[in-house]
């Protein structure tokens, strides 16, 4: 059974500041199965006691869906021995959710990522059979061109000899070498339809470039909100979710 603190419920349910939630509690207008509490931190099952406030109930919500800005240097995992994980970025009132990042994002590529604790939603965003599109923003070493959009169309081989399916390429910038025999940079957007790992690098080593930036932006019908800086997150809105549903 779930079990945390009053306080932290009710912070987590819009009912203000811990110090806010302080007063309440001491003016008796939290109840917990119809006994009014004196100490906020009381711990409590949210999904079997009754808790009211001003006689109103609070609502537990099972599910949590977050946007998460990755930076660089964190691993899409619960946990890690070395590194530190996406959920370490997460505030401590998130902690009893028992969220998980949907899908990876390898430790040196930003950018979008579902933390959720909705195994469900989860499950069918990563299905493979459901091919759901994801576009990546990348600063590639080496001079990609229209051929290397063709070739991935078609479909690459990747080192371990799997064919990619088609995916669309958008070159939004190429820059000649600075000086001779320094490399040439591109900067494209790749739309992929499957997951396969280290899938955007090993396509373009495939086609003998070298990924230097990688960051997602989008998955299925959500985009990146581009106010969160990296390491930022912030709760779907309810049209965001109504959209991956
Ligand atoms: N492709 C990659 O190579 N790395 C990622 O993190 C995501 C897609």
């Amino acid at each position: 059974a779930i079990k945390l603190r009053l306080d932290k419920l009710l912070a987590h349910s819009g009912f203000g500041t811990r110090s806010e939630i302080k007063l309440l509690v001491k003016r008796g207008s939290v109840r917990v199965n119809d006994k009014p509490v004196k100490d906020s931190g009381l711990q409590v099952q949210p999904d079997k006691d009754e808790i009211t406030v001003e006689g109103e109930a609070v609502r537990y919500r099972e599910f949590v869906y977050l946007m998460l800005n990755k930076p660089q240097g964190v691993v899409s995992a619960t946990e890690d021995n070395r590194d530190r994980t996406v959920l370490d970025l997460l505030d401590d009132d998130y902690a009893h959710f028992e969220l998980f990042p949907v899908g990876r994002l390898d430790k040196d590529t930003e950018g979008l990522l579902l933390l959720t604790n909705d195994g469900k939603l989860a499950h069918n965003l990563l299905s493979p059979r459901k091919h759901v599109p994801k576009t990546y923003y990348a600063v590639v070493e080496g001079y990609v061109e229209e051929a290397d959009a063709i070739a991935f169309r078609h479909g690459v081989e990747l080192d371990d000899g799997y064919k990619t399916m088609p995916a669309e390429l958008r070159i939004l910038e190429t820059m000649k070498p600075a000086a001779a025999g320094s490399p040439s940079e591109s900067r494209i957007e790749l739309t992929i339809m499957e997951g396969k790992f280290h899938q955007v690098k090993r396509m373009f080593q495939a086609v003998g470039k070298r990924v230097v930036f990688l960051k997602r932006i989008t998955m299925g019908p959500l985009s990146l909100d581009s106010s969160l800086q990296a390491g930022r997150y912030r709760e779907l809105t309810s049209e965001e979710l109504q959209k991956l549903r």
